[in-house]
């Protein structure tokens, strides 16, 4: 039964090797030479790198086989593998449409062509078979110019039908020469009353707390609890939540094990600060959702408790679930029901006998 909600997931990484391996053997891709056996390309896929900006390198692998021609494959097998492995029910999918487009045009078409990419993941993502709640978060680029980063958070504004927020990816180290440029976007998005998050305090770059008033949410976040502890007051005024990806970093060399995640956990609780446990890019990784929690709880990082207010956060700071309330109490209503059907239309239930 999916139950899941997965709020930073980035389509880049998001593809298992299997599926990404195949398809490019089915289609005779210069990189299928390059990687002739399966699990070579595994192996090379889902080793640890020295540094975000080595593994960000990864993703513009995969972004120039996720081209418009081939997202409705990528995207059918993303939401399948989600629904029947992670267990996931409403997914945020993060990328950056422009990377998606046509890299043979010139800069004004390939704006034009985002909004191709935004219908096509939406129509490719709607399965009756796997009915994940997908919405689409597009991130703004700390590479790409201001008028594309701008054309982005246009898009989103009109495109919310199947657009629940914006982001900002790409090397943090970036973000420094242009603050004042990609702070003035967040406020832009915030006044066209757009949801936002942002790749932040992820590594020891990533340290721009000018940001956090624009913010619903935090992407990681994990430095801020760990070095500055003292913003968690503010962040838990303004109730944004940490987007926490434990396996991320031990992939891109932000973290060297993550016994430290012990002390992000506890400093957040005690400030009040809510954190959402996700993938980044279980694909590239080769770690799914329900193994992060796994792993946490194995390595004693959380308890069951914590997970249980972490599962529920991750509902509570989505950006478009319909509901007030996450999906299993759904299931306890259905269980109720069933066990007042099962006493017979005539009979009172037994606690009624009780009452009398
Ligand atoms: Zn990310």
């Amino acid at each position: 039964m999916p139950l899941h909600a997965e709020l930073h997931r980035h389509l880049g990484g998001a593809v298992a090797p299997r599926i990404f391996w195949r398809f490019l053997h089915r289609q005779n891709h210069p990189l299928a030479t390059q990687f002739p056996v399966y699990e070579e390309f595994e192996a090379f896929l889902t080793q640890p790198r020295a540094s975000l900006v080595e593994f960000l390198e990864l993703h513009t692998m995969v972004e120039q086989v996720q081209t418009l021609d081939n997202l409705q494959y990528f995207i059918s097998k993303l939401v399948r593998g989600a629904y029947v492995f992670e267990g996931i029910l409403y997914l945020e999918l993060r990328y950056t449409p422009y990377y998606r487009t046509d890299t043979a045009e010139t800069q004004s078409r390939r704006i034009e062509q985002m909004a191709q990419i935004i219908t096509t993941i939406a129509s490719a993502a709607s399965m009756p078979d796997y009915p994940v709640v997908l919405k689409q978060i597009l991130c703004m680029h700390s590479c790409l110019p201001l008028e594309v980063n701008k054309a982005i958070v246009e898009l989103a504004t009109m495109q919310r039908e199947h657009v629940c927020g914006v982001d900002l990816a790409g090397p943090d180290f970036l973000y420094r020469n242009r603050l004042s440029e990609l702070v003035g976007l967040f406020e832009v998005a915030r006044e066209n009353g757009l949801k936002t998050t942002c790749h932040l305090f992820e590594t020891s770059n990533g340290f721009y707390p000018e940001f956090l008033p624009y913010l619903n949410r935090i992407g990681h976040g994990i430095q801020v609890a760990l070095e500055r502890p003292d913003l968690l007051v503010e962040i838990a005024k303004r109730q944004q939540c940490l987007e926490v990806c434990p396996t991320s970093y031990l992939k891109t060399g932000t973290l060297p094990d993550l016994t430290s995640l012990r002390q992000v956990f506890h400093n957040c609780e005690r400030a009040g600060v809510d954190i959402a446990i996700c993938t980044d890019n279980p694909g590239l990784h080769n770690v799914r959702l329900p193994f992060e929690f796994e792993n946490l709880l194995s390595l004693d990082i959380i308890d069951f408790e914590q997970l249980k207010r972490c599962q529920v956060a991750a509902y509570r700071h989505a950006f478009a679930w319909p509901h007030n309330e996450p999906p299993d109490s759904i299931v306890r209503d259905i269980i109720n029901k069933q066990a007042g059907t099962m006493t017979g239309p005539d009979e009172k239930p037994k606690s009624s006998c009780h009452l009398q």
